[in-house]
């Protein structure tokens, strides 16, 4: 079902639809599960990858927000600890329980942390991923090997979630196709079509593998492009003022045996005032996160030196074993809306991380803000928008017990696979068939030949950087040997879609192109 060709072919079939999504990160997929499952009929279309933009650069965290908490913004912080409890239990095989440990280095931190952690348990009341403990120095070092002892009095462990962001993005894509609505990457949109009122009723968009351009209209249309909300809205009003302002995180992978155990660790305060997770993720350490405003925004955003340095000298401040530029497996940057300044006397702010949702004179519907971990409650909201707007007959939103694609109940994080929850069967079954298929694709790392294979006939991956950056995520987590085996997964790629050297060779080039920028030069 999840096949390019096939969804091309009702795209040219179809004339009108209710709703169409500009975008496929978490918000406008999320935003297509929710509108076919109510029924309408739904086109989203993505001018690069699902989860290409913001989705696949997170920190990996089906979260509330304890820096929310401390913000004192606890209505957002109780809707974020709902939605992970529902985002724990749809996807259960991607999503899981992770212990966060707070290392404290005064009485006062202890007591601080240890009370707003209840608080906090408090506020996720029955979807509560378990209780927070305060425990002594010794018990922190006994889980926290690595860990800097001096001075450390205790620390507050707590539970939040843990996730691989792209591959549910590609979940959600496929739970959506399989209740109807047409998904497409690659496909971009241009322009927006408008009614002799002057109203949006449809969207001019361009097919990046054949370029042939489509007007398709529909009832509703969705802005759900992050950081490229402004360029849609220029298309709606040319004269309209920026409303973003990007600011970017970084984050650096590093190899497992800087934190060796199962917990992570959270630095509520660094210099700069931010927090910083050190989280386990694939057997590898994921460390971040900066907050650099930019003036300009793009699909690959690049980790600046400044913000490199910073997070190595705060990992160094807490870890035992020293980490350099060369420890570095990948880097990757990714950034959020921020609300632009309306004059110049005005700061910059964060889009409250409760998202917005903003209709343009011409029945345009723009979302942006909130996090990976709203993106339910997110589409709930847009679509009872809409509804209420009197665009979309009135249906009920259906995704709150809504089971995503592979969610099977069980998780066995032993086993490299878990990550497919109940394809897992059908990829053991391939690599059966064709044993060679079962062949790692780098020394390494376990992910094999028949994953890349999966993804191709799947998941729609289509280039390499579809396969390395959002199917199997080596990209970001050996960014090197990523680029080693560009050219086993160009061969693997053209054969499936039929491709002849020369897109082989291209898609090579183009690949290495984007991965040097997820490798540290020291
Ligand atoms: C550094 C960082 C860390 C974060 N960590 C967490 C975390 O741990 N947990 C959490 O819950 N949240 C986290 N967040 C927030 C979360 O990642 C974002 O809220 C979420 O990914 C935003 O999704 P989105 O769909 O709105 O935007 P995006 O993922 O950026 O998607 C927008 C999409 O629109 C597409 N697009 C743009 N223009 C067009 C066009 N003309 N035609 C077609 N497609 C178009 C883009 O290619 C892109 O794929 C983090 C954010 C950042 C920046």
């Amino acid at each position: 079902m999840f096949d390019r060709p096939t969804l091309i072919r009702q795209l040219q079939t179809s004339s009108h639809w209710d709703v169409i999504i500009i975008g496929g990160g978490a918000t406008g997929l999320g935003i297509a599960l929710d509108s076919a499952t109510r029924g309408f009929k739904t086109l989203l279309l993505e001018q690069v990858d699902f989860a290409k933009g913001t989705s696949s650069r997170s920190t990996k965290l089906v979260h509330g927000g304890v820096r929310y908490l401390a913000q004192g913004n606890i209505d957002l912080v109780k809707e974020a600890l709902y939605e992970r409890g529902l985002m724990l239990k749809n996807a259960s095989h991607l999503v899981s329980n992770q212990s966060f440990i707070i290392p404290n280095y005064t009485h006062w931190d202890m007591l601080k942390y240890t009370i707003g952690l209840k608080l906090y348990d408090f506020l996720a009341g029955k979807l509560s991923f378990g209780k927070s403990i305060g425990i002594n120095k010794r018990k922190t070092i006994l889980r926290l090997s690595t860990l800097k002892s001096d001075k450390l009095k205790g620390s507050v462990v707590y539970h939040d979630g843990q996730f691989d962001d792209a591959r549910l993005a590609i979940n959600i894509a496929q739970t959506a196709i399989e209740k109807g609505a047409t998904l497409l990457n690659h496909f971009k949109v241009e322009k927006l079509l408008k009614n002799n009122d002057g109203l949006v009723n449809g969207v001019e968009a361009t097919d990046a593998e054949t370029n042939l351009t489509y007007a398709l209209n529909a009832k509703v249309v969705i802005n759900a492009t992050g950081v490229f909300t402004d360029e849609v809205l220029k298309m709606d009003n040319a004269l309209a003022k920026n409303s973003i302002r990007p600011s970017q995180g970084i984050h650096l992978v590093l190899d497992q045996s800087y934190l060796p155990g199962n917990d992570a660790i959270m630095i509520p305060k660094t210099d700069d005032g931010r927090v910083l997770f050190l989280v386990p993720w694939h057997n590898r350490v994921v460390v971040g996160t900066t907050d650099t405003l930019l003036d300009s925004h793009s699909l690959e955003p690049k980790a600046l030196d400044k913000e490199i340095d910073f997070i190595l000298q705060t990992a160094n401040r807490y870890l035992t074993k020293k980490v350099t530029k060369k420890d570095v497996l990948s880097i990757f940057a990714g950034l959020r809306p921020l609300a632009a300044p309306k004059d110049k006397s005005e700061k910059t702010k964060e889009i409250s991380r409760s998202h917005k949702i903003i209709v343009s004179d011409s029945e345009l519907i723009t979302i942006t803000g909130g996090k990976w971990t709203t993106y339910r409650r997110m589409a709930q909201d847009v679509l009872n928008k809409a509804i209420a707007l009197g665009k979309l007959p009135n249906a009920k939103c259906q995704t709150k017990n809504l089971l995503i694609h592979g969610a099977d109940g069980t998780v066995n994080k032993s086993q490299h696979l878990y990550i497919y929850g109940s394809d897992q069967r059908e990829i053991k079954k391939l690599i059966g068939e064709h044993p060679e298929l079962g062949e790692k694709l780098h020394q390494r790392l376990e992910f094999t030949k028949a994953e890349v294979v999966w993804a191709i006939r799947n998941e729609m991956a289509r280039t390499i950087e579809d396969v390395l950056a959002r199917r199997v995520r080596i990209l970001f987590l050996d960014a090197k040997a990523a680029i080693e085996i560009a050219p086993m997964v160009a061969t693997i790629l053209s054969k499936e879609l039929h491709k002849n050297d020369e897109w082989r060779q291209q898609q090579i080039s183009d690949f290495i192109e984007i991965a040097e920028s997820y490798v540290i030069k020291n």
